[in-house]
């Protein structure tokens, strides 16, 4: 290259108006998305109220514990790692973070959209309720890892095991539960304990014999679905009481109230039934779960207003929780109109925030 060749090459036209402005909008373009790629990739993936972060780490953390020191075997028990650490991931996140919300994401993941109508729970998405029923038959936990139905080794490693230590946290109390976790980790550190090692631990620390309940939740793919089935509250005149020619409502009136429970699954679990009258007033029984169905019966003078099945939800592997509550007046319209009402509202926030962009 040579100084002719080169002044020639400098032919450029000479700077229009035009040009300076093509040139001015096309590095402001670049400006722009070097910005928003820096600023806003460090600081809008984790706006308050999500722990988009904060989850995985407490997460990896975790495994530092279950599969580092205690060191179990990842290929045939994967729970005994990824399903407890979901666990206790999910409790850290409950005692330190809450109250957290649903974050979406939009435009390719790039702008995050923190939805406060929709609080996140421990039971729910911290324990992966819902990708746990999608695959809950799938396999017994105790099929080895690596046999698991293709698409379900998350649902029973991570999300099943995570419920049902949360459910072991709900029957025994947090305390037992931490002792029973604090004893397997300082008494098999090292040693690569396998399940029937941690249900051993579980079962001298609590006291209790819970070899009916780790038969169900890691040696069976039965699931678990209690509900009300029908909640009846009819009026009950005592006969003989009064004579016949009292009118009606001098009679001392009184309500039969009938509820029906139903074990939907085959999985079986000790469960309360409640049912709350129109004064406040309450009855419950406990029922052991184990028949296919069972009616309760109580005369008040006053009707029922609801029943619930496992009131405390105690039992967070149930995979049908709307079923778990009946009430005498229909509730299906107002329902629906809550839901509706603000499903639209959502939508409509949602259409002027891409239209401000488009
Ligand atoms: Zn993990």
């Amino acid at each position: 290259m040579n100084r002719t060749n080169r002044s020639n090459t400098s032919t450029t036209p000479p700077l229009t108006k035009d040009r300076v402005r093509t040139a001015w909008v096309a590095r402001s373009a670049v400006l722009v998305t070097v910005w928003f790629t820096a600023v806003l990739s460090a600081q809008l993936p984790a706006p308050a109220g999500t722990t988009d972060p904060e989850d995985v780490t407490v997460h990896e953390a975790g495994h530092q514990f279950w599969y580092g020191i205690v060191a179990t075997n990842e290929f045939e028990n994967a729970w005994m790692d990824e399903g407890i650490n979901t666990f206790a991931t999910a409790r850290v996140m409950q005692e330190r973070y809450a109250p957290t919300y649903t974050l979406t994401r939009y435009f390719g993941g790039f702008v995050p959209y923190l939805m406060r109508d929709f609080p996140r729970s421990r039971e729910r998405e911290g324990d992966r309720l819902g990708t746990y029923r999608t695959g809950a038959k799938g396999d017994a936990q105790s099929t080895p890892s690596w046999q698991y139905w293709p698409g379900t080794a998350g649902s029973i490693t991570y999300d099943k095991t995570a419920l049902w230590l949360h459910t072991l946290e709900r029957m025994v109390g947090w305390e037992v539960l931490q002792r029973i976790l604090s004893t397997y980790f300082m008494r098999f550190q090292f040693k690569h304990p396998k399940p029937q090692d941690f249900f051993d631990v579980a079962n001298e620390v609590s006291g209790r014999d819970l070899t009916w309940f780790f038969d169900q939740v890691y040696r069976s793919s039965n699931v678990f679905d209690y509900g009300v089935d029908a909640l009846r509250s009819d009026i009950d005149v005592i006969d003989g009481a009064i004579p016949a020619g009292v009118k009606t409502e001098l009679r001392q009136a009184s309500y039969r109230t009938q509820v029906i429970v139903r074990r939907y699954g085959e999985g079986i679990f000790p469960v309360d039934v409640r049912v709350v009258f129109e004064n406040k007033e309450e009855v419950r029984w406990h029922w052991d779960g184990r028949d296919r169905w069972k009616r309760f019966e109580v005369e008040k003078p006053v009707r029922a207003s609801f029943a619930q099945v496992d009131p405390e939800h105690v039992l967070l592997l149930d995979v049908r929780y709307t079923n778990n509550s009946l009430s005498m007046e229909p509730q299906s319209a107002r329902a629906a109109r809550k839901w509706s009402l603000a499903w639209l509202i959502w939508l409509q926030d949602h259409l002027l925030t891409y239209g401000f962009f488009v």
